[in-house]
């Protein structure tokens, strides 16, 4: 997808970059090898790298494998700049600033500050600026701000947002004028992915599936965000689980997420058990206090969300796919309850499982964005957690 844009030597930089970053400490004749490029271009473009200072030179590497010369060995420079990544909710707001491999510098929240696209632009700047005050110096200073919208975004626009009024407001480039770098807008469900695959897996392709007031997912093939040809690849939310069923602000009758977000099961939950149910502290604890009807009722919920899964698992053959959900990250024997409904001959390989980034997988996928931006490597991938 972006590789193609790539010029040959491009295309060797973030190569070899990338290798850099996953072998930890490497000497150039290794890299070489490694790479399959040679001993002189690779010298010229880790020259490159130093001179821009994304990799610095490290004591003295094995001399046995170099016949008594000691190779010099190079490092990925984390500390080469830093990155803001902002989760524009529909009724929160978290920003985290952070070095380009997700090593954390300080986080700031709004929690229910409702958004309107009158203090969107003013919301996101107020917290750039409080993260600011964390600010440690760096070579490149901050390189870049990616936003995360609940809504569609294609090409830096944004589209149907059904949680709050955005769309078609211009907020990439409003930031971009106040702020003087670069800004990247995209959809949550689609960080959430990036943030996997960047920091929390070994596999290239994979799916997120997001279970928050909506159901979304992000596609990562070989590498790469999937968006579409309209940014609505992973919509699964809209997917029809019952003909003629639920009517859903999206147009249709009966979508998967008028049966499976967590909104509609804090609803049923609620009338169910007569508690107040509207967060997933909530819901465990009426889990506790009543457990067979509810847990009848989660059980059938986790069903229905496989159903969906299992669509999309037909659709896209991925290797793995994660949960990213409160309900499911604290509920985990739910994820049993997916597992075990997707049990196809096809779907049966697939991998299952809850995220292993909390509730950070959107932001540290904000990060992911940027730094795969500013760092020029289009499949950028840090250690695995
Ligand atoms: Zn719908």
């Amino acid at each position: 997808m972006i590789s193609t844009k790539y010029t040959i030597r491009e295309h060797n930089e973030a190569r070899i970059l990338q290798e850099i970053i996953t072998q930890k400490q490497i000497s150039r004749a290794d890299l070489a090898s490694r790479i399959g490029l040679n001993k002189a271009s690779v010298s010229a473009i880790t020259k490159q790298l130093l001179d821009d200072g994304l990799i610095t030179e490290i004591g003295i590497g094995d001399a046995s494998q170099s016949g008594g010369r000691k190779p010099i060995l190079l490092t990925f420079e984390p500390h080469c700049g830093v990155v803001i990544a902002v989760d524009l909710g529909a009724n929160y707001a978290e920003g985290l600033l952070s070095y380009p491999d997700g090593e954390v510098i300080a986080v700031v929240e709004r929690k229910r500050q409702p958004v309107t696209r009158d203090n969107a632009c003013d919301l996101i700047l107020t917290i750039v600026h409080e993260l600011k005050h964390k600010l440690p110096h760096t070579r490149h200073g901050i390189v870049g701000l990616t936003v995360a919208i609940h809504g569609l975004v294609h090409e830096q626009r944004i589209g149907f947002a059904p949680y709050y009024d955005l769309t078609e407001l211009p907020l990439a480039q409003e930031l971009e004028e106040q702020l003087g770098y670069p800004v990247i807008l995209q959809n949550e469900a689609n960080l959430a992915a990036l943030g996997e695959y960047t920091f929390a897996s070994a596999s290239d392709n994979l799916i997120s599936i997001s279970v928050h007031s909506g159901v979304g997912a992000g596609v990562v093939v070989n590498g790469q965000l999937d968006t579409g040809a309209h940014g609505q690849i992973g919509e699964i939310g809209h997917t029809i689980l019952y003909p003629g069923g639920t009517p859903c602000p999206c147009g249709n009758h009966g979508c998967l997420e008028q049966y499976a977000s967590n909104t509609v099961i804090y609803r049923e939950a609620a009338a169910l058990t007569g508690r107040e149910i509207t967060n997933s502290d909530q819901l465990v604890a009426a889990l506790e206090a009543q457990n067979e009807p509810l847990a009848a009722l989660l059980k059938e919920k986790a069903r229905l969300l496989a159903i969906g899964i299992n669509n999309l698992v037909m659709l896209q053959d991925p290797e793995l796919v994660v949960i990213n959900s409160s309900v499911y990250r604290k509920l985990p024997w739910l994820v049993d309850e997916v597992r075990a409904s997707i049990n196809s001959r096809f779907a049966h390989q697939v991998k299952i499982r809850n995220t292993r980034l909390a509730d950070q997988a959107v932001l540290v996928g904000g990060i992911a964005s940027t730094a795969r931006q500013f760092l020029k490597v289009s499949d950028l991938q840090f250690e695995n957690r």
